[in-house]
C-alpha cells in the first residue's frame, strides 16, 4: 500500500512537473514577454511600419523577379500591385531601372477596377533602392488627376486667350491695310479708321478684363472688405452706363434708395453691376427700359438687373458666365464684347461670399441677380437699417 501511493504520487509530481513545464510556464514567459514589450513601447519596425502603410503616396519594393516584397494600402487602393505582381506598364518602369540603373517613370490613365471601382490617373517613379547591392526597386507613385486636371484647363485657358486675341489683332492688320489702299477716299479712311480704333479699344478692355479676371481667380475672398453703401453703389454703375443707354435709346429705371450696406469691395461691386447693366442695355432692343432693383431678404442684399430684351435659351443659362461664352459671337463683337463680363460678375460674387442668379425667356427678357452678404453694423443687434425694405422682387421679368 506504501509502495503504491508512493508510486502514484511520484505520476501526479511527474504530471504536475509536465503540465507546469510544457504549457504554464512558457504561457507565463510570453505573458510576460507581452507586457515587457507593452511596458517597452512599439519597436522602431513597428513605427516604420505604420509610417509606410500610412503614407498618403503608394509605395511598393520589388525584387528582380517581379515579386513586389512589400507595398502599402494607397498602393493597393491606386491598381498598381495585384497578386503581389506589380502591374505591367509599373513593372517595365521597374524592370527598366533594374537594367540601366537608373530612375524611370510611368503614368497611367485613369481605369474602372474590378467591382466597378475606379482608379484616379496615377503618375509614378521607380528607383534602384539604395544600400542592398541593386536587389530591389522602389516604386513611388501618387493620383495626379487634378495635376492633369489643371494643367488641361491651363493649356485650354491659354488656346483660348490666344485665339481670342489674335482675332481683333488680325481685324487691325487687314483694316490698317483697307486704309492704307483708300488714303485718296476720305470716306473709306474715315469709315476703316473708326474700325481699327474700335478693334483696338476691345483688344485693350480684353487685356483689362483678362487682367482683372486673374486676379479675382487667385484671391479666395475679398483681402479687406469694407461697408460698401449700396445706393452708391448703383449710382455710380448707372453713372458709367448713363452714354452707352442714351446711345442705344434705354432709359434706365431705378427704385428709390436703401441704405443698405454690403460687406465688401467698392470698386469691385461697381463693376460687376455696371457689367451686368452694359449687358441688358447691349442685348435689349431699342426704346425698352431697364431697370435695377435693390432690396434685403434675410441677411443677403439683392442687386436685380432686368431687361426686355432678346433673352437666353435655357441651354445656354450656366454656360454664359463661363468666360469667352458668347450665344452670338457676331452680336457680341459687335458690341464690343469680351465674353468675360459674366465670368467676373460670377467671381466678385464668389469672392464677397455670394453668388449671381439668372432668370431667362428667349423673346421676353433677363433678369440678373447679385447676392450678397448684408453689412451688419455691431451694435445694431443683428439689423441693418434697412432690414425694413422689403425684397419683393421675384426672378422675373416685371
Ligand atoms: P459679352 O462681352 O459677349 O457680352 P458676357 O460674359 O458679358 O460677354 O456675356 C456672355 C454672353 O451672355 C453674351 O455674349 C450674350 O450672348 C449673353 N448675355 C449676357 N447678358 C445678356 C442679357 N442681358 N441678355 C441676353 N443675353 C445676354
Amino acid at each position: 500500500m506504501q509502495v503504491s501511493l508512493g508510486i502514484f504520487l511520484a505520476i501526479v509530481a511527474g504530471i504536475i512537473g509536465f503540465v507546469v513545464g510544457g504549457f504554464v510556464i512558457p504561457l507565463i514567459n510570453a505573458r510576460a514577454d507581452r507586457r515587457r514589450a507593452e511596458q517597452a513601447g512599439p519597436t522602431r519596425l513597428d513605427v516604420l511600419r505604420a509610417v509606410y502603410q500610412q503614407a498618403p503616396y503608394a509605395l511598393a519594393v520589388v525584387d528582380r523577379h517581379q515579386d513586389v516584397v512589400l507595398f502599402n494600402r494607397r498602393a493597393d487602393e491606386l491598381g498598381i500591385v495585384e497578386d503581389r505582381l506589380l502591374i505591367e506598364p509599373v513593372w517595365t518602369a521597374a524592370h527598366a531601372t533594374f537594367v540601366d540603373d537608373r530612375t524611370s517613370v510611368f503614368d497611367l490613365p485613369a481605369k474602372m477596377a474590378a467591382g466597378r471601382r475606379r482608379i484616379p490617373s496615377v503618375s509614378g517613379r521607380c528607383e534602384i533602392l539604395q544600400g542592398h547591392g541593386e536587389q530591389f526597386v522602389v516604386v513611388f507613385a501618387d493620383d495626379d488627376s487634378e495635376h492633369r486636371r489643371m494643367e488641361a484647363a491651363r493649356r485650354d485657358f491659354v488656346a483660348n486667350v490666344s485665339h481670342e486675341l489674335k482675332t481683333p489683332v488680325g481685324a487691325m492688320a487687314v483694316l490698317a491695310e483697307a486704309l492704307l489702299e483708300s488714303k485718296d477716299d476720305p470716306d473709306s479712311v474715315e469709315y476703316f479708321g473708326g474700325r481699327v480704333v474700335s478693334e483696338a479699344q476691345r483688344l485693350g478692355k480684353m487685356v483689362t478684363e483678362l487682367i482683372e479676371l486673374s486676379r479675382l481667380q487667385g484671391a479666395e475672398r475679398i483681402r479687406d472688405p469694407e461697408p460698401v453703401d449700396v445706393d452708391d453703389v448703383v449710382d455710380e454703375a448707372l453713372r458709367r452706363a448713363a452714354g452707352a443707354a442714351e446711345t442705344a435709346g434705354i432709359e434706365l429705371i431705378t427704385d428709390s434708395p436703401s441704405g443698405l450696406e454690403i460687406k465688401g469691395d467698392w470698386t469691385l461691386l461697381v463693376t460687376a453691376l455696371a457689367n451686368l447693366i452694359f449687358n441688358a442695355i447691349n442685348y435689349s432692343h431699342e426704346r425698352t427700359p431697364v431697370s435695377i432693383t435693390r432690396g434685403i431678404s434675410g441677411d443677403t442684399v439683392m442687386l436685380r438687373v432686368t431687361d426686355r430684351g432678346i433673352g437666353i435659351a435655357p441651354e445656354h443659362q450656366t454656360r454664359v458666365f463661363e468666360r469667352f461664352f458668347r450665344v452670338d459671337k457676331a452680336r457680341s463683337r459687335a458690341t464690343g464684347g469680351t465674353g468675360l463680363g459674366l465670368a467676373i460678375v460670377k467671381h466678385v460674387a464668389q469672392n464677397h461670399n455670394g453668388a449671381v442668379s439668372l432668370w431667362s425667356r428667349p423673346g421676353t427678357g433677363s433678369t440678373f441677380t447679385l447676392e450678397l452678404p448684408a453689412h451688419v453694423e455691431p451694435d445694431s443687434g443683428g439689423t441693418t437699417p434697412a432690414t425694413e425694405h422689403v425684397d419683393q422682387g421675384e426672378d422675373q421679368v416685371p
